[in-house]
């Protein structure tokens, strides 16, 4: 049984523990078995709209057990990460719970231009003219914090707009991208787990696949689906597929019940997929164009994005001359290449996004290396048999490929 795979659960509650006031079948039950078998428990919401101790009381009205110092919301996580930070002063979207919380760790709640942060949960009666000072706060250098990015929250007549819909009023105009506390980040189930052995086996149970199963994926926790049977994501690989799923908590203690263990592939996962290219360049002594980046300090074969409007064709020539000072056009196409291990990149913002990168070998038509033009580091042909050790790591397979079809197109 699953039950007795693991150490510490830590369980969401909305649609695992209750939904509403209401428990759900077999939670209390298999909550007050895995206490006797002495498990560790957390909870974990992401509703930044109440405090650690109104779930507890919460949760004994369900006859459920439960302690403060077990419980983590987003709104505490969001003040224990504020404090962390050195946040004195916020201006804050969020309910009075929000503030208490904030102000227990010694935030203070204001709207003065000196604060240090604007921190957005929820607020039903938040003005259109608060999300203009908080806006304006951001311009004028406030860090911007959300307690979750949830985009909507059920109710009996439909999704409704939940935290993310604020977040992304205020996102679109500053431009700026918050540090984001709830799941799927890493803050909570840091809080959550911070204390305990490194050798405990640990479980997340949640009924969302976008927060909770890809949130303790993202941190390497196993993550169970707590819920009606869903269709799993196509790509096996997938962050958001569960490694098992259970109807509700008493099928922990199934014998049938089997855990597929889903294996974390070896990169982060990605937000975005993009259209990207990168060009081969030789010179007429055969020697490839390489480029030193100045992020990481490897070289690699000059590459960048599609922009809007143009195609593939365009934006490789155009990567090359704005990188380089070289006029090249497209000679032939080597690859479409997508390996998640190898085109898979975090922004210093903390955006990821997975390249699908067109590689094309191009001609010299005209230029020169011209040192007016570089961003990178360096830029400099090698020759194919002396190339530098610090290279990104799927260009000599590109470079491999460039060659071979250069070979086959000789033979023809
Ligand atoms: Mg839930």
């Amino acid at each position: 049984m699953i039950a007795n795979q693991f150490d510490v659960f830590l369980f969401d509650l909305d649609g695992v523990i209750y939904i509403g006031n209401e428990p759900l079948l077999g939670a209390a039950e298999g909550l007050a078995r895995l206490r006797k078998e002495n498990k560790i428990i957390r909870f974990l919401t992401n509703d930044p709209c109440t405090t650690r101790s109104k779930i507890v009381q919460r949760l004994k009205h369900m006859n459920i057990e439960a302690y403060e110092e077990e419980i983590v919301t987003s709104g505490w996580t969001t003040a224990q990460y504020s404090k962390n930070k050195n946040i004195k002063k916020a201006f804050v979207l969020g309910n009075d719970d929000l503030h208490w919380e904030l102000l227990q760790a010694g935030i203070e709640v204001t709207d003065v231009a000196s604060c240090d942060a604007v921190i957005v949960g929820w607020d039903s009666s938040v003005t259109f003219g608060e999300i203009q000072k908080a806006s304006k706060l951001i311009h004028q250098g406030a860090s911007f914090i959300a307690t979750n990015s949830d985009k909507t929250f059920p109710t009996p007549k439909g999704p409704m707009p939940a935290v993310g819909a604020m977040v992304e009023a205020i996102r679109i105009p500053t431009g700026k991208r918050p540090v984001i506390v709830g799941k799927p980040y890493p803050s909570m189930f840091q809080e959550a787990t911070k204390n305990l052995d490194s050798s405990l086996h640990i479980v997340m149970l949640g009924d969302n696949p976008e927060t909770d199963i890809l949130g303790a994926h993202q941190v390497g926790l196993h993550a169970i689906l707590v819920g009606e049977s869903a269709k799993p994501y196509p790509s096996k690989k997938d962050f958001r597929n569960a490694d098992a799923q259970i109807y509700n908590l008493s099928d922990l203690f199934d014998k049938e019940a089997q855990l597929k263990k889903w294996i974390r592939p070896e990169y982060p996962w990605p937000e975005s997929i993009k259209p990207g290219v990168a060009g081969i360049v030789f010179d007429e002594k055969g020697r490839v164009l390489l480029m030193r980046r100045s992020d990481n300090g490897l070289w690699g074969i000059p590459s960048g994005h599609v922009e809007p409007a143009e195609t593939v064709n365009q934006a490789i020539t155009r990567e090359i001359w704005e990188e380089t000072g070289l006029e090249v056009r497209v000679k032939r196409l080597i690859g479409v290449y997508s390996e998640p291990v190898s085109q898979v990149f975090p922004y210093p913002n903390g955006k990821v996004s997975h390249f699908v990168t067109n590689c094309f070998e191009c001609q010299i038509v005209g230029g020169n290396l011209n040192k007016k033009h570089w961003e990178t580091l360096d830029v400099q042909f090698f020759n194919i048999n002396e190339l530098p050790e610090a290279l990104l790591s799927m260009h000599p397979k590109w470079l491999e490929d460039a060659l071979e079809q250069q070979k086959i197109s000789f033979i023809r």
